[in-house]
């Protein structure tokens, strides 16, 4: 290019200040880019104008401190209108599913946080399937996902699907208990599953390793797949790697939950004070509150949104697509003298058929 500049040009250039020679070449090196390097900011400002949605379920037994570790994970109090029930009422109490929602916003990020909590779980003197609401709920938001996305506006879809749920073992037994077990069977295939062993303050650090161990076997042996946090990429730096690692070695976390600040050491910290002392909840030598705060809101949430809508809904979508191509093959061999042959993976032509045919179904009832 400067071969094909005037002579004159060529001078002026010579007079210009190094910086403003500097600016020039940045510029005419600017012009051999397309310029898609900047796609990254242009995703990342209009996320950031979207805003996120996260919704987190808690599950377990009551009074293990569900509410108490939400409080201390967002600092919201969602529990400010809650009713505690009496023994009486709780007998014949059925499970309920509460949903608070709240905008919460840091450093101009909006976050709209959805809680789900499941009053009155494994609360009853019989907790067979007591479960089955819980298990409604998450299939009833993917079939909701599901009908707004094959309907005509599918610009603003509201995604109330669960994507991570928190699930609470007692510190008082020896590993997993049977509703526990028959909970995670449930959902594992429809949510990610994170176990929390509660009130860890309960248990001294030895207790903690047996029980870990003790749960870690238990989902093994009963083939629940938890969330599995996804591996490290190879370029990490050592020091994200070493995270990482500790990440996975410390579930189940062992989580300690409190709505106080108290004064240890002359700081306030998030604490519960005792006669003998204070356990601070962010203290990583007191219990993993930090690791699994890290993990949901820091580094995984976009992961737990991502396996939600790949894994879980997908597995709901090819079920829902599945039944409905079979029905339809029944209702065309009943009305066709001719036999059909079922169709093995339905393509988009097909789904489209499925559904307007749905729609002249229910439009007839
Ligand atoms: P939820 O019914 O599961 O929501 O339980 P709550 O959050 O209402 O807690 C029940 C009781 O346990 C309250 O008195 C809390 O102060 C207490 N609690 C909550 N978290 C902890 C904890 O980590 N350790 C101990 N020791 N107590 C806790």
């Amino acid at each position: 290019m400067d071969s094909l500049a005037a002579p004159q040009d060529r001078l002026v250039e010579q007079l210009l200040s190094p910086r403003t020679q500097a600016q020039r070449r940045l510029k005419d090196i600017d012009k051999q880019y397309v310029g898609f390097a900047t796609l990254p900011n242009q995703v990342h400002r209009k996320s950031v104008k979207k805003g996120f949605d996260f919704t987190l379920m808690v599950a377990g037994e009551s009074g293990l401190g569900k509410s108490t570790l939400v409080h201390s994970l967002f600092l919201t109090d969602l529990y400010k209108d809650r009713k505690l029930l009496s023994a009486e009422e709780r007998i014949n109490q059925t499970v309920e599913i509460l949903k608070h929602t709240v905008d919460i916003e840091e450093k101009g990020v909006k976050l709209k946080l959805t809680i789900v909590d499941t009053p009155g779980f494994g609360d009853a003197v019989n907790n067979f399937e007591c479960w089955k609401p819980i298990t409604d709920y998450v299939d009833q938001q993917f079939e909701q996902y599901f009908r707004d996305e094959s309907g005509l506006n599918r610009k603003n879809i509201q995604d109330n699907r669960v994507h991570c749920c928190l699930y609470f073992i007692s510190p008082f037994g020896h590993g997993l208990r049977p509703v526990d077990v028959g909970f995670m069977k449930a959902l594992h295939e429809k949510v990610n599953i994170v176990p929390l062993i509660a009130k860890a303050d309960c248990l001294v650090p030895s207790e903690i390793r047996k029980l870990k161990d003790r749960i870690r076997e238990e989902i093994d042996k009963f083939g629940i797949h938890v969330y599995q946090f996804p591996e490290c990429d190879s370029d990490e730096d050592e020091d994200f790697k070493q995270q990482d690692r500790e990440l996975k070695e410390s579930a189940p976390f062992a989580v300690i939950g409190s709505n106080t600040v108290v004064e240890a050491k002359g700081q306030r910290v998030r604490g519960r004070l005792y006669p003998w002392g204070i356990v601070e909840v962010e203290n990583q030598a007191h219990c993993d509150f930090v690791k699994l705060r890290n993990m949901l809101i820091r580094t995984h949430m976009h992961d737990l949104k991502d396996v939600t809508c790949d894994v879980h809904y997908e597995n709901y979508r090819a079920h829902c697509i599945q039944q409905m191509t079979s029905k339809l093959t029944q209702d065309s061999r009943m009305e066709s003298p001719i036999p059909i042959l079922p169709l093995p993976t339905p393509d988009s032509e097909t789904e489209k058929l499925i559904r307007m045919k749905d729609e002249e179904g229910r439009a007839g009832r």
